[in-house]
């Protein structure tokens, strides 16, 4: 089986039915004579925001290509290798990288796809902390936003994949951290399980300026942006001197027709506020160095992860289309096999 964008979606959210669970073609599984393809199962799918983009045709290329109505989805997930013709990948082992989703995916280029070194560890973290989120989270945090000991850090959709792993590298860091979620329940993780000092939920706080005012009355020195637009506006007015913007995503915008304008942008120059942009695609030389940090945090407790987890295939589009819903509650992450 496997999930099949139906159609491409112009603008707006993505729903449930612009995808489809359908039968697949079990001949196309078997390995080409003498081919380096690999050939794996898929065990867990990660959800992930950047997918919605993919589903619009672009008639300017973007930094990842279209999907293709009809054939499956593609995204991260974490696979064992059934049978393999490239020497870094042998039968039994467990990768991670782009994959379809589908029961089996027969990958021809291997680029951009890891062996799981570390298999003591859930693999199912191979989706989140220890894959392409958690990294985000680590080159946004370290080389973006260049952070000191004792700096003053605000995190937007702070309980998510990415969010909750900035909080507790900041910590980790010696920083004051403060982190914004859309309900109760992710702000008590945010304050109880992660960490954080302080943390609000801006859907009850519209006044965000007031609530950034509160939690930073000495102003922020990172900001970690996920969200964009109003939280954007407001945060930029509580920016300090030389503050930092690592400019992660911009959820808040994905599914809008016309995206908002940003009428405090100016303060990037009066403020001489550096806000870079950054595609973790570009960082990936550095992954093992960050697998090995991170998994060692993981095994000495000292940065904790949750998961939100849907069982098959065929509950793999809600799961995605709720991520702009926020009904995630940490890393979304669907499961399609456990071997
Ligand atoms: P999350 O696990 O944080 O899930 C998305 C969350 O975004 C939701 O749970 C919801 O949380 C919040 N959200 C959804 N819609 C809105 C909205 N309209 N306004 C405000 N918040 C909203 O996702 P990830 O951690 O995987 O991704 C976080 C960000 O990082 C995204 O912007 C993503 O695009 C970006 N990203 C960028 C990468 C890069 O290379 N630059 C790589 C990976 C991710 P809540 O309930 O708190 O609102």
């Amino acid at each position: 089986k496997k999930v099949v964008l139906k159609h491409y979606i112009p603008d707006g959210p993505a729903t449930e039915s612009d995808m489809e669970l359908v039968a697949t073609d079990t001949l196309r599984l078997r390995l080409p004579p003498g081919s380096t393809a690999v050939l794996v199962k898929n065990l867990y799918l990660s959800c992930d925001p950047y997918m919605r983009s993919r589903m619009t045709k672009h008639d300017e290329p973007s930094y990842v290509d279209d999907l293709v109505p009809g054939t499956p989805i593609t995204g991260y997930g974490v696979c064992k290798v059934l049978d393999s013709g490239h020497p870094d990948f042998k039968i039994g082992d467990y990768v991670w990288g782009i994959t379809g989703w589908e029961e089996y995916s027969l990958m021809t280029s291997t680029e951009g796809l890891f062996k799981i070194n570390h298999t003591d560890v859930p693999l199912s973290y191979y989706t989140g902390i220890l894959g392409m989120p958690g990294f985000t989270a680590y080159v946004g945090f370290y080389e973006i936003g260049s952070p000191k000991k004792g700096e003053r850090v605000f995190i937007s959709a702070a309980s998510g994949a990415v969010g909750q792993l900035v909080g507790q590298f900041a910590k980790l860091m010696g920083c004051y951290v403060v982190g914004s979620a859309g309900s109760d329940e992710k702000v008590n993780l945010l304050k109880n399980k992660f960490g954080f000092d302080e943390a609000f939920n801006y859907k009850k706080e519209p006044d965000l300026n007031k609530a950034l005012r509160r939690c930073f009355p000495e102003g922020i020195d990172i900001y970690f942006e996920n969200v964009g637009g109003a939280m954007l506006e407001a945060v930029l007015r509580n920016m300090r001197l030389n503050g930092r913007i690592a400019a992660c995503g911009m959820i808040s915008q994905y599914n809008v027709e016309r995206p908002e304008g940003v009428n405090h942008l100016f303060a990037i120059v009066t403020k001489r506020i550096r806000m870079q942009g950054f595609i973790v695609f570009d960082h990936f030389r550095s992954y093992r160095e960050f697998e090995e940090k991170v998994v060692q945090y993981i095994k000495e407790g000292k940065i904790v992860y949750v998961e939100d987890i849907a069982e098959g295939l065929e509950n793999a589009p809600a799961a995605l289309v709720g991520l702009f819903a926020g009904r995630n509650v940490g890393k979304q992450l669907v499961i399609i096999a456990r071997e």
